[in-house]
């Protein structure tokens, strides 16, 4: 087992500080028969005149049915980048301690680190099979090393990360392992957070915006010990879910086996468009996706990139990340987009070699 305390990561005057104490967080319990005259809200009903719930304790209680996790373990935020955003806030001292991501992987853990004053330090995965080099990552780690990124499966590359090789790096690492999951629900793979009561460096995040089908709410949570949550909970901004973006989630989570449905059909479809993929001439590999996205390889990613964003569809362009030379990002979508997509990929397939 490894050194993980979390009172040794906390930064010192995060430790010290006062929450804000909100007039929602005095008295929470909203009862039509309360008169309110405590937060200076406007008194006319119109639906959104209060404050909302700041623990947001009606959406953690379905999620903690949907998911079977205790509601005092959950974390919600405006997106998974403000989740991200708070990590880094609790427990980096700026310009000071440094963390470690697997690379290529998800843009914004760079950028929040860069917004933080923290160092980041990437680690190439292996080229071969898109998995982390756990002697590269150790290599890395110093004692300033607060957290570790793992996102899984990964973006841009679509693979799910080996349980052996995270269990491994969470159990030789003292610091915090985050293991991203905004794509778990796409993959065979179980999620990470039934092992955050064996594995307390262990902060697992998921997000209503892929699987969910919520990128317009804004909706990230996280999963971890109750120790990291409570953290987390006295830095947040005390409001930070609006309560459209509440409703909406409590009204869709809900009827969870909708959501279940409907990504059973994108998963179809991502192997209806993978075996369409392997009939496109200039498409020169396709990497095995756990997402709701496919990698591939093709001779020539600027090129095929605004030829497609010419014929009206939009991709992703990843030739610039490491290990991605030559690599698009294709997002699955409707049967009928797909279908778009392939027939123009078979109609620009025509005319290889012919330039
Ligand atoms: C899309 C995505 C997210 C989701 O971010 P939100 O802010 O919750 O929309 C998180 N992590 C990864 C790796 C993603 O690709």
């Amino acid at each position: 087992m490894n050194q993980f305390n979390i009172n040794n990561i906390i930064r010192p005057n995060v430790k010290a500080m006062k929450a804000y104490s909100s007039a929602r967080d005095e008295f929470q319990e909203i009862n039509d028969d309360f008169v309110f005259l405590d937060a200076n809200e406007n008194p006319f009903n119109n639906g959104l005149n209060r404050y909302p719930d700041p623990l947001q304790r009606n959406v953690k209680t379905i999620l903690s049915e949907i998911k079977n996790f205790p509601t005092n373990q959950i974390l919600l935020g405006n997106g998974s980048d403000e989740v991200l955003d708070l990590i880094f806030r609790a427990f980096c001292e700026p310009n000071q301690d440094n963390v470690i991501a697997i690379s290529p992987s998800y843009g914004m853990y760079s950028v929040l680190a860069n917004l933080n004053a923290i160092e980041y330090r990437k680690s190439l995965l292996n080229e071969k099979d898109f998995q982390p080099n756990i002697d590269d990552i150790f290599e890395k780690v110093d004692d300033n090393t607060k957290m570790i990124f793992l996102c899984s499966p990964n973006n841009p590359t679509g693979e799910i990360i080996k349980r052996d090789s995270i269990l491994e790096i969470v159990n030789r690492f003292n610091g915090l392992v985050i293991i991203d999951e905004a794509y778990i629900d796409f993959a065979n793979e179980t999620s990470w957070m039934q092992e955050i009561q064996n594995y307390p460096n262990v902060i697992v995040t998921q997000t209503l915006s892929k699987a969910v089908g919520l990128a317009g709410i804004r909706l990230g949570i996280l999963y971890a010990s109750q120790e990291i949550v409570d953290v987390l909970n006295k830095i947040k901004p005390p409001y930070n879910i609006n309560q459209l973006t509440q409703l909406k989630a409590i009204e869709i989570l809900s009827n969870y086996n909708k959501v279940i449905d409907a990504t059973k059909l994108i998963i179809q479809q991502k192997n209806v468009l993978e075996k369409a993929l392997t009939e496109i001439s200039f498409v020169k590999k396709i990497y095995p996706s756990d997402a709701n996205f496919i990698l591939i390889k093709v001779d020539n990613a600027d090129e095929r990139y605004n030829q497609l964003v010419e014929k009206g569809i939009i991709i992703r362009n990843r030739t610039k990340d490491d290990l991605c030379e030559n690599c698009l990002r294709i997002t699955v979508g409707t049967e009928e987009e797909n279908g778009k997509l392939i027939e123009i990929l078979k109609l620009l397939s025509v005319y290889v070699g012919k330039f």
